[in-house]
């Protein structure tokens, strides 16, 4: 989950605001779990009068999903563009906050002027529609905040990744790059989600019987690409689950939808024949409560999957749902329903949304920054990108942990545990 604070001149400016589930409250993994944690917003909560706004670079869970919880605590005016600003929304009028917090869409041509920072929105492509990364431009220098990326020339939905962008950075001295290192333990270049697509198509194509497919419910092109699988196999596409319906009516309203890729009511596909139904399912990480762990327990009152169907998982298992995973295999062994995890799949059936150790040298070869600060990631990560940085020619690297504060201009350096941070739960 992120939560990342700029501060220059008295001024604090805030990036991103997201949560993270099924995590204890300490991050060394023990005590209880809570269904959902958030970062402590103490430090800011306590000057908010100096925070000038919040920015929201993409619109998936650990990016957006703490501001109907934490925003009463430090209650700035929030920018974000109109998928990011839709999916945002949809989650306050979940909790009664709906026109009570100022959320303001940008229009990501223009930048957004915020005390003394600057922010312009950088397009970029990753695993999510409007997708940005942000150049955050103070008298002083500028920050490039990559948020999550990663380079993807045929993205399915959206533009494809223009490099030219982050190659004008280049010219600009940027001061520091604050960047993804989901995948710096990778090698190699990221899976494009159109590569995904035709291992989805030939993977589903030889099958007979029903094929059920889980996947994250925000990759809107993912869900692109397997309604076109089901088209091209004959199958009607229905999607399980309510995060699911939710991004695709929003994809839907927001023009995202290929108008040509109709779905059907996922309760009519029991009574079509089953080499006619292809599934789209939420729950991939085992989730008790998901339309997955019940198909796998057989009490989804929209669908009985029987022996010879197939359950293919469009999704990586993230580290700590193992168990969970386990479960619903067991589920749909004992039912005589074949599985496929993408980690097993002789053919790419996902796509991650991160920057793996090439896309990273190409970033830090074309915007050539002083100081590289790899954030998002576990320290292996973040020590493995700074690796990455300092090889491409990087002269100052600084791998942080929660609560450091880095000094950027005039004079560089981190101090290590400056600010109070920590996890809350959040109650729903
Ligand atoms: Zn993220
Ligand atoms: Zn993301």
């Amino acid at each position: 989950m992120n939560l990342n604070l700029y501060g220059h001149n008295g001024h604090w400016l805030m990036v991103d605001c997201g949560v993270s589930f099924n995590e204890p409250l300490n991050h060394h993994d023990e005590g209880p779990t809570f269904d959902m944690v958030a970062p402590d917003p103490t430090f800011i909560a306590s000057q908010s009068n100096r925070l000038t706004g919040l920015v929201i670079t993409h619109a998936h869970e650990d990016h957006v999903g703490a501001v109907p919880f934490l925003w009463q605590r430090f209650r700035c005016p929030v920018y974000a563009t109109a998928f990011t600003a839709a999916v945002l929304r949809r989650k306050l009028a979940e909790v009664n906050m709906l026109g009570k917090i100022p959320l303001y869409e940008i229009d990501p041509g223009s930048l957004t002027q915020l005390g003394p920072f600057t922010v312009k929105w950088l397009q970029i492509t990753h695993s999510i529609p409007e997708p940005f990364a942000l150049q955050i431009c103070t008298q002083v220098g500028d920050v490039l905040h990559t948020a999550d990326w990663k380079i993807d020339s045929q993205p399915i939905s959206g533009a494809p990744f223009k490099h030219r962008l982050y190659q004008q950075l280049g010219e600009q001295d940027v001061l520091a790059l604050v960047g993804d290192s989901t995948n710096a333990l990778k090698p190699g270049m990221s899976v494009s989600e159109r590569t995904c697509y035709d291992g989805l198509l030939a993977t589903i194509k030889p099958l007979k019987g029903r094929v059920v497919v889980g996947c994250f419910a925000s990759n809107i092109a993912r869900l692109i690409s397997l309604a076109r699988v089901a088209k091209q196999t004959n199958r009607y596409m229905g999607v399980l689950g309510r995060s699911l319906l939710n991004m695709v009516g929003i994809a839907k309203q927001l023009g995202y939808w290929p108008e040509e890729l109709e779905l059907v009511d996922a309760t009519h596909l029991g009574y079509l024949p089953p080499e006619e139904v292809l599934l789209v399912a939420t729950g991939s990480q085992g989730e008790n409560r998901a339309a997955l762990a019940r198909l796998a327990r057989d009490d989804h009152r929209a669908l009985s999957l029987e022996k010879g169907d197939h359950v293919i998982f469009s999704s990586i298992v993230i580290p700590g749902n193992e168990a969970g995973v386990l479960r619903l295999l067991k589920g749909f062994h004992a039912m005589g329903v074949n599985t496929l995890l993408s980690e097993e799949s002789p053919l790419p059936i996902h796509a991650s949304g991160h920057p793996c150790e090439e896309e990273l040298k190409l970033m830090y070869h074309w915007v050539k920054p002083q100081i590289a600060i790899p954030v998002h990631g576990e320290p292996a990560h973040l020590d493995a990108h700074c690796q990455i940085a300092k090889s491409s020619g990087v002269r100052k690297t600084y791998s942080g942990r929660n609560g450091d504060l880095y000094k950027l201009a005039p004079q560089s350096g981190i101090h290590r545990k400056k600010v109070r941070v920590g996890r809350i739960a959040i109650e729903r």
